[in-house]
C-alpha cells in the first residue's frame, strides 16, 4: 500500500506554487472531469495552463476516500458510464487511461414490478422486452431507433413521458425498466426533453455499462500524471474567490485568503494546507470556469458584468437534484455473493416508478454498486465493498439542526442496511464501517449550488454555451443540461469547450 499523505497536506503543491507565473494563457477554474480534460487538451495544444482546484485532491465529484487509515476505500461516483468513455480516454488522456475501462456484467433489477439481471445492452434489452414483457418486436426496434436518433440539435418540445406514451402507453412496468436507471444517471425525469434522455439511454444501450478497473484514486492519479506530462501546472487547495474582468473581459482570478475548511478524515481531522498563493491575482487571456454554473456567473463573476438578457436567462436555470449515499465496507475474510448482488442492483419498494418518490427523503429506491476485488485489485487485502446511492433534494436536509442531521444520517443507513439485508442475510454482523453522505456532504466539497449531482437541468446547456458571447474570455465546462454530466458527459464537454478556447486563443 503506498504512502499517500502527500496526496492530503497539499505537499506536493507547495513545490508548485513557488512555480506559479503570473500570466497564464489560460486558467482552469476546478478539477473535475470536465476541467481537467479542458486543462490536458489546452497545454496539449501548446497553451500555457493553470489549473486551480479548491480541494485538496483533483476530480470533484469524480472523488474517492479512505478510511480507518487506508484500511477502507471508497468511490463516490463510480459506478458506471456508457461505452463511449473508452474511446474519449484514448483519444483525450491516453491508451493507458483507455485500457483500464471494462464492462459490468451484471446489473440487476428487483422491484414489486419485476425482477430481472441484464448486461444493460440493446441487444439483451430487446430479448427482455419482447420474451419477458411481451411487446411486438417492431415497437421495441422502433423505439430504440427513435432515441438512436436523438440529437443535441432535435425536437425539444417532445418530453419523456410523451416519447414513452407514444410506445409503450399503459406499461408502467416498462416506463420502470427503461427509465428509473437513467434517472440515477443523470437526474433526468418524465417531465424533461427527451432528447435528455434518449441520449444517455442509447449511449448505454449501444454496449452496455461499464467502470474504471482500479478505482477512481488510480483514475484521477492517471489523469495528473498525463497533464503534468503535457505542461499543465496544478495548484490544489486553492479556492478561486471572484473571476477578474478588465475591459469587459475575464483577465484572470483572484485565490481566496482562506482555503477550505473542511477536516481531512485521512488526516485524523487536520485541515489542508491553505495554498501558498493565498490572496493572489494571476492573469490569463482566458478562463474556463468548472464550478457550477450558477456559482460561476452570480458569485464568482457577478451579475454586474452581464447584460440583462443573460441574466434574466442564467436566473431560469434550474439546478439538478442532489444525491445520498452509504458506503460499506465487509471486513476481512467476509464476501459478497456475487450471483446475488451482481454488479449493480436498482432495488426499489415504491409500487412504480415515480419521480416525485424517488426524490422523496422517505427512500422507496436505491442503487447498490458493489466493488469485488477484481474491481479493485490493488488493495493489498481482498475487501468487498457497497456503496448504495438514491437522488435527493438538497432541501429536505438543508436547514436540519445538528441533532436532527444525525438523527437523519442514521435513519439513512439503517434503512440501507434494512434493504442490504434483504439480499444479503446478516450483513450488518459482516461489516466493519459504514458511514452516509447526504446533499450537504456534496454542497461541501464541490462548492455546487444545491449539491447538485448533475449540475443544471436542460436550459442550463445554452446558457453555458452563450458564457463567452456574454463576457468574451470566460467559458464554462462540466456538468450541465443532463446530456453534458456523468463521467463521459463531463470529458466530451471539456473537450468540446477546449476547442472552443483554442480557436479564442489563437
Ligand atoms: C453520488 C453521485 C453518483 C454519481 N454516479 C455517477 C455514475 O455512476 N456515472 C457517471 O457517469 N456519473 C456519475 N455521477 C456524476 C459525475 O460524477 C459528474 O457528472 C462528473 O464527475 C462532474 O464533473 P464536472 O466536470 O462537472 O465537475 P465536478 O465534479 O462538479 O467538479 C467541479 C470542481 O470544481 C471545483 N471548484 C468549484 N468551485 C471552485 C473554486 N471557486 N475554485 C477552485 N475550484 C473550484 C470543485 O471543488 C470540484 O473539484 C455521480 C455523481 C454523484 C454526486
Amino acid at each position: 500500500m503506498t504512502d499517500r499523505t502527500d496526496e492530503y497536506t497539499g505537499a506536493n503543491d507547495r513545490a508548485d506554487a513557488a512555480a506559479i507565473q503570473e500570466h497564464y494563457d489560460v486558467i482552469v477554474i476546478g478539477s473535475g472531469l470536465a476541467g481537467m480534460t479542458s486543462a490536458n487538451l489546452l497545454a496539449r495544444s501548446g497553451h500555457k495552463v493553470l489549473l486551480l482546484e479548491r480541494h485538496y485532491k483533483l476530480g470533484g465529484l469524480a472523488t474517492w476516500f479512505h478510511r480507518n487509515g487506508q484500511t477502507h476505500i471508497f468511490d463516490v461516483s463510480l459506478h458506471g458510464f456508457p461505452v463511449g468513455m473508452i474511446k474519449s480516454c484514448r483519444r483525450y488522456w491516453n491508451a493507458e487511461v483507455a485500457n483500464k475501462i471494462v464492462q459490468l456484467g451484471c446489473i440487476k433489477f428487483d422491484n414489486p414490478q419485476f425482477t430481472l439481471s441484464t448486461t444493460f445492452d440493446r441487444a439483451d434489452f430487446t430479448r427482455l422486452l419482447i420474451e419477458k414483457f411481451h411487446l411486438p418486436p417492431e415497437t421495441v426496434s422502433q423505439f430504440f431507433d427513435t432515441a438512436r436518433n436523438m440529437t443535441h440539435y432535435g425536437d425539444e418540445k417532445m418530453t419523456t413521458r410523451e416519447l414513452f406514451d407514444r410506445f409503450f402507453p399503459n406499461r408502467p412496468d416498462v416506463v420502470r425498466l427503461i427509465m428509473e436507471p437513467i434517472t440515477y444517471a443523470n437526474g433526468s425525469t418524465l417531465e424533461d426533453p427527451a432528447l435528455t434522455y434518449g441520449i444517455v439511454f442509447s449511449n448505454f444501450m449501444s454496449k452496455g455499462c461499464y467502470t474504471f478497473q482500479g478505482g477512481t484514486d488510480l483514475f484521477v492519479k492517471m489523469l495528473r500524471e498525463e497533464m503534468l506530462k503535457n505542461g499543465v501546472t496544478i495548484l490544489t487547495n486553492a479556492p478561486v474567490e471572484k473571476i477578474l474582468v478588465e475591459n469587459g473581459r475575464a483577465a484572470g482570478v483572484k485565490i481566496a485568503e482562506t482555503g477550505l475548511d473542511i477536516p481531512v478524515p485521512e488526516l485524523g481531522g487536520r485541515r489542508a494546507n491553505v495554498c501558498a498563493l493565498a490572496g493572489k491575482t494571476i492573469h490569463a487571456k482566458a478562463v474556463v470556469s468548472n464550478a457550477n454554473l450558477l456559482g460561476t456567473i452570480f458569485q464568482l463573476t457577478g451579475q454586474e458584468h452581464f447584460c440583462a438578457d443573460f441574466i434574466d436567462s442564467a436566473k431560469a436555470v434550474r439546478l439538478n437534484n442532489s444525491s445520498t449515499q452509504v458506503y460499506m465496507a465487509l471486513a476481512e475474510g467476509e464476501t459478497l455473493d456475487e450471483e446475488v448482488c451482481g454488479d449493480l442492483l436498482f432495488t426499489s419498494v415504491a409500487p412504480e416508478f415515480k419521480t416525485d418518490l424517488l426524490l422523496s427523503k422517505n427512500i422507496t429506491s436505491r442503487t447498490f454498486s458493489f466493488y469485488y476485488p477484481k474491481t479493485r485489485p490493488q488493495i493489498a487485502e481482498a475487501r468487498y465493498y457497497a456503496v448504495a446511492s438514491a437522488n435527493a433534494r438538497y432541501e429536505d436536509w438543508a436547514d436540519l439542526p445538528a441533532e436532527e442531521y444525525q438523527a437523519a444520517k442514521k435513519d439513512l443507513i439503517e434503512t440501507t442496511l434494512d434493504t442490504f439485508e434483504k439480499y444479503q442475510p446478516g450483513i450488518r454482523r459482516k461489516l466493519a464501517f459504514v458511514e452516509a453522505a447526504t446533499p450537504r456532504t456534496f454542497r461541501a466539497y464541490t462548492d455546487h449550488w444545491a449539491g447538485a449531482s448533475f449540475g443544471t437541468k436542460y436550459e442550463g446547456l445554452a446558457v453555458s454555451r452563450a458564457l463567452p458571447n456574454a463576457l468574451p474570455g470566460l467559458f464554462h465546462t462540466g456538468s450541465v443540461g443532463i446530456i453534458m454530466s456523468g463521467w463521459l458527459g463531463a470529458v466530451n464537454y471539456g473537450v468540446i469547450v477546449a476547442n472552443d478556447v483554442d480557436a479564442f486563443l489563437l
